[in-house]
């Protein structure tokens, strides 16, 4: 998508050569325009997928994934990272999962309430990298009896892991943007490469 493509080249930060910093327009600061026309064109790849319901984790996930949701008619329900005293073990989905960025585990959890056995969910996330997120919802979903109606990743690092898992399992990942490489604080996209 080339308006991410641009942002990411002019707005984003190399942090070394795992790690991309987008904290101006995606997960600190938002880029409400952007945003939106990135909900616009994860709702298009996704609208003959009877979708009925959009699910992220807090809190990066939840700008990217809104536009999707409301574009596609949907619910958007975002995993809780932190326990709520409203939400008791007994009546929610959990999973752990491992957070690239924090280097710890956390636990994420979604009220049972939420997602019914026949839901088609479609998964929203700000970055793909070793697939732990994307993961944890995977299965949070599952759990749920529920169908994963397909994966939608704003950046993937695609010298990760990630798409590999995901695709192992079975699912469709679309990203919008997929960087090959982030060596010599350089951000180089898939499609620049020659394959
Ligand atoms: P994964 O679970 O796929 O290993 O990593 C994805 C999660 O880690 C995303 O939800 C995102 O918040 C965070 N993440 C992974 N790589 C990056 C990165 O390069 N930059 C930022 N800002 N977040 C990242």
């Amino acid at each position: 998508m080339k308006q991410l493509k641009e942002a990411i080249l002019e707005r984003g930060t190399v942090l070394s050569t795992g790690v991309l910093k987008v904290d101006q327009f995606l997960n600190h600061q938002v880029d409400t325009t952007l945003m939106s026309e990135i909900g616009v064109e994860f709702a298009r790849l996704f609208e003959n997928d009877q979708v009925t319901k959009v699910i992220t984790i807090e809190s990066s996930g939840i700008a990217p994934s809104f536009m999707c949701a409301h574009q596609l008619q949907v619910p958007l329900i975002f995993a809780r990272k932190k326990k709520s005293l409203t939400m008791n073990q007994a009546t929610v989905y959990s999973s752990r999962v491992y957070s690239f960025t924090k280097q710890e585990y956390s636990e994420v959890t979604v009220s049972k309430e939420l997602i019914e056995k026949g839901d088609r969910v479609l998964l929203i996330d700000d970055f793909l990298a070793n697939g732990e997120a994307a993961s944890g919802l995977v299965s949070i979903v599952e759990q749920a009896g529920a169908t994963v109606a397909g994966v939608g990743i704003v950046i993937e690092k695609s010298f990760q892991d990630g798409r590999k898992k995901l695709e192992e399992r079975g699912l469709r990942i679309e990203s919008l943007a997929r960087i090959a490489s982030l060596d010599g604080s350089t951000v180089t996209f898939i499609d620049e490469i020659a394959l």
